[in-house]
């Protein structure tokens, strides 16, 4: 795990915010990967601004999904996880955000085939403008700037005015959340997810020769759909799905200024999204991210790459959920195709001899990021794939449950990722790399990911 050492001052409680002991203690406590934000009175503005705007998501929905994760910590459901490494304003369109959803719905509808289990949809989506970076700036021809850290930190152009940290980009990541979360919530609500559609949008992705050994799960799946039909399912009542919001909680002022206290319960939560998770470089235990989301009451997730120990995992637990409460914590494991089945096992095994249950969820894409003989920053299907397969043997081997996955997708036509049956290579890239941060699988990649896991899926039960 990277620290950067450079721990920048951080602020008094936020005038405004909604108060509860202990919401401010992260700000006693070594801090990394923060904004350096220039203007202070902008800052103070854009702060203040949040802590008066409705929540973006509603506690009892939180509660819900705790609900979920908890089934998938049991075995009983399946986590799909997917959206963006890094969302940006401009891409917050109508059309790139359905063409997500609309993956993310067609992989869970293969998904659910497979595992014989509910499927929990998630976009790191409404929210993920955020990121860490291992270098604090980025030097091109000799002139260096502050490195991009997220569209709600600093835009991506390389000019000195882009790169300088705006806070009032705060208020503007909190508004396109808000716009994505709404057009979400219209589509999973309002007909778009019909089971029976969603099917349809998949029979093109068999379609293409280079898919035809999915063929015959396809097929399978199509008789399932026709099955339920002739039986007389409620199609009306599969029109709509749940879909929940996350994304990495990095900047802990944005965080703690949608902290809310929840009217029913008395407790803070969250409010910028329903799931949060700690990333690989913010999981210090005595650290303040891990300060902070342990006094939120939202499902939490950390992020465990291979150089984490069994004991940095009993800590988090004890941390972030000393009343093992399930659905609480969920471990992303991110170890890279070529460690998981000698770093996993370890991890999960003193982890169920400590008698925690926690969600394991595989991020088959952040061990797993190369450069592309001509200078991209890339990854392998193929490692993916290898990563996913690996993180299955483990549970298996050790009886436990693989419960879900984190991807980094888009649904559109890119070409960031190497691969696939009907391959990308690295020429591609030159015309449809569009990600500002790390590569993402595109719509057909995605597909035929969970198309493979089904298949593994299927077998294990
Ligand atoms: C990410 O999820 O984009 C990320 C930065 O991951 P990690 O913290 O695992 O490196
Ligand atoms: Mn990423």
């Amino acid at each position: 795990m990277t620290e950067l050492s450079a721990s920048v001052p951080v602020s008094t409680p936020q005038p405004g915010a909604a108060e509860y002991p202990g919401l401010d203690a992260w700000r006693d406590l070594p801090v990394v990967q923060q904004p350096t934000w220039q203007d202070s009175k902008v800052y103070e503005s854009s702060l203040a601004e949040l802590s008066a705007l409705p929540p973006l998501v509603f506690a009892g929905e939180v509660d819900v999904l705790r609900g979920r994760l908890a089934e998938a910590a049991e075995g009983r459901a399946f986590l799909l996880q997917g959206g963006d490494c890094a969302e940006t304003f401009e891409g917050a369109t109508a059309d790139k955000i359905s063409a997500r959803v609309r993956t993310i719905l067609q992989m869970a509808v293969v998904l659910t085939y497979g595992a014989s289990l509910p499927v929990i949809k998630m976009g790191r989506m409404a929210g993920q403008f955020a990121k860490p970076r291992s270098s604090n700036d980025e030097t091109r021809d000799g002139v260096t700037l502050p490195a991009y850290r997220g569209d709600m930190v600093n835009g991506f152009d390389f000019t000195p005015e882009t790169r300088g940290h705006d806070a009032s980009r705060l208020v503007r990541a909190y508004h396109t959340s808000a716009s994505t979360l709404n057009l979400i919530r219209a589509f999973t609500q309002g007909g778009f997810a019909d089971l029976r559609l969603v099917h349809h949008w998949n029979k093109g992705f068999t379609a293409n020769p280079a898919h035809s050994r999915y063929e015959s799960l396809a097929r399978e799946i199509d008789r399932a759909v026709r099955f339920m039909d002739a039986c007389g399912a409620d199609f009306e009542a599969l029109k709509r799905v749940e879909f929940f919001a996350s994304h990495e909680a990095l900047v802990l002022d944005y965080e703690r200024a949608l902290t809310r206290i929840d009217s029913r319960t008395g407790l803070p939560y969250d409010t910028s999204g329903h799931f949060l998770w700690i990333g690989e470089r913010t999981r210090q235990i005595d650290g303040a991210h891990v300060d902070f989301l342990s006094r939120v009451r939202n499902p939490i997730g950390v992020k465990l790459g291979p150089t984490s120990t069994a004991d940095d995992a009993l800590r988090l637990i004890d941390k972030l959920d000393p009343e093992r409460e399930p659905g609480r914590l969920t471990f992303i494991t991110r170890m890279g195709a070529g460690n998981i089945r000698e770093k996993l096992p370890p991890l999960v095994e003193k982890v169920t001899a400590s008698g925690a249950k926690v969600l394991w969820v595989t991020d088959p894409m952040h061990g797993n990021t190369v450069t592309s003989p001509n200078g991209y920053k890339t990854r392998n299907f193929d490692d993916v794939i290898d990563e996913v397969r690996g993180f299955f043997e483990v549970h298996k081997g050790l009886g436990t449950f693989p419960g879900g996955m984190h991807m980094e997708m888009t649904g559109d036509d890119v070409a960031e990722c190497l691969g696939g049956a009907d391959p990308i290579d690295q020429d591609a890239f030159l015309d449809r790399y569009e990600s500002v941060c790390d590569p993402r699988l595109n719509h057909m990649q995605s597909l035929e990911m969970a198309f493979l896991v089904a298949g593994a899926l299927s077998k294990r039960s």
